[in-house]
């Protein structure tokens, strides 16, 4: 941390910031310049209410953080891109896997159909919301536990490992009995007692970013996971909020290319909420995978002019079976496997 004087401080009022920063287990250094005085100080900054603490202190003009607030998930404490098994499948870099499925589980026979399509074009996960985070509460909710059972049952005849998001703390525990990876929706990204609770359950956490979270706070989110104690965890970028009304949301593909760079954590790109519209998955798609992305989530459904959520972006079976087509040699280009 550095810590920048006002100029004309007399000693009384320097000492009081020298012995606040050393209270807070710093080691103070002074810099003294011709008109400025600088205290750089050695420590660990990751409290952030100490360098409240220095602003309010009258000699103090500005204190500027000299260490990230992450720490687990960050590259400067693991340099190498993370990898991790998941059911035998390998995720993180060079890596590369396709989560699809269909937005909402309607029913034992529409998720059937969904899951077995999309293995044979080449999904590695199934993923499709028991537990349905609406905007309106008049619309369709989900099938709740219900739904869980259709997916545990969907896994032991498909095998693929199942997707599904959690929306609340209490039911973190269920979700993960019937589940392979916890999905956290960008509604309740910074939902902490979620993340912790979801955390806890020891399963692989796939974290969207938030539609308003800055890449630090999509971080710090996947620091709580990380520090209470589970580090299998998937970044998902899926559209932020922005002025443009073309798109659902937009897809903020600097924002994987910064967090490639922050983090060792798998990055994956979710191209059918950023979009939401089914033509523009696959370009954004496309897009994603030469932005560094680690893995796709896209939505996929037997009809989806019938869906029961997201209509106009879940893709087709025929729209899936080009999909997959059209990534390959993007795939390729980026050494993917
Ligand atoms: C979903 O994955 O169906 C979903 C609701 O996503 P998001 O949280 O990104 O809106
Ligand atoms: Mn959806």
């Amino acid at each position: 941390m550095i810590i920048v004087l006002k100029p004309n401080i007399g000693e009384k009022q320097l000492n009081e910031v020298v012995e606040l920063a050393k209270k807070h287990g710093y080691e103070p250094k002074l810099i003294r310049g011709v008109e400025r005085t600088i205290l750089a100080c050695v420590g660990d900054e990751r409290t952030h209410d100490t360098l409240e603490t220095f602003i309010n202190l009258p000699a103090v003009e500005s204190v500027t953080p000299i260490q990230k607030k992450y720490k687990l998930v960050s590259r400067d404490f693991k340099p190498k891109d993370s990898t991790f098994n998941i059911q035998g499948i390998k995720v993180g870099a060079p890596h590369f896997q396709v989560i699809a499925g269909p937005c909402s589980v309607e029913g034992y026979e529409q998720a059937k159909i969904t899951a077995s399509r999309v293995k044979e074009l080449g999904a590695h996960f199934f993923r499709a919301g028991a537990f349905k985070p609406r905007t309106s509460p008049y619309d369709f909710q989900g099938l709740g536990k219900e739904g869980l059972k259709i997916l545990r049952q969907i896994h032991e005849e498909t095998k693929l490992p199942i997707v599904t998001e959690v929306m609340s703390p209490s039911e973190a525990e269920l979700v993960a009995e019937f589940s392979d990876v916890l999905q956290i929706g960008t509604r309740n990204a910074q939902n902490y007692p979620l993340l912790i609770a979801a955390a806890q359950t020891g399963k692989p956490i796939l974290l969207k970013r938030g539609f308003a979270s800055t890449v630090t706070e999509w971080l710090l989110a996947a620091e709580y996971i990380a520090s209470h104690g589970n580090d299998k965890i998937i970044l998902c970028e899926r559209g932020i909020r922005t002025f443009e009304t073309s798109t659902r949301n937009t897809l903020d593909l600097s924002a994987v290319a910064v967090a490639k760079s922050e983090t060792h954590l798998p990055i994956f790109v979710d191209p059918s909420h950023a979009a939401g519209r089914s033509d523009m998955v696959l370009p954004l798609a496309k897009a994603s995978i030469a932005a560094g992305a680690d893995g796709l989530m896209v939505e996929v459904h037997p009809n989806p002019s019938e869906a029961w959520s997201d209509d106009a972006q879940q893709l087709s079976f025929d729209q899936f079976q080009n999909f997959m087509e059209e990534i390959k040699p993007f795939l390729s280009a980026a050494r993917r496997c």
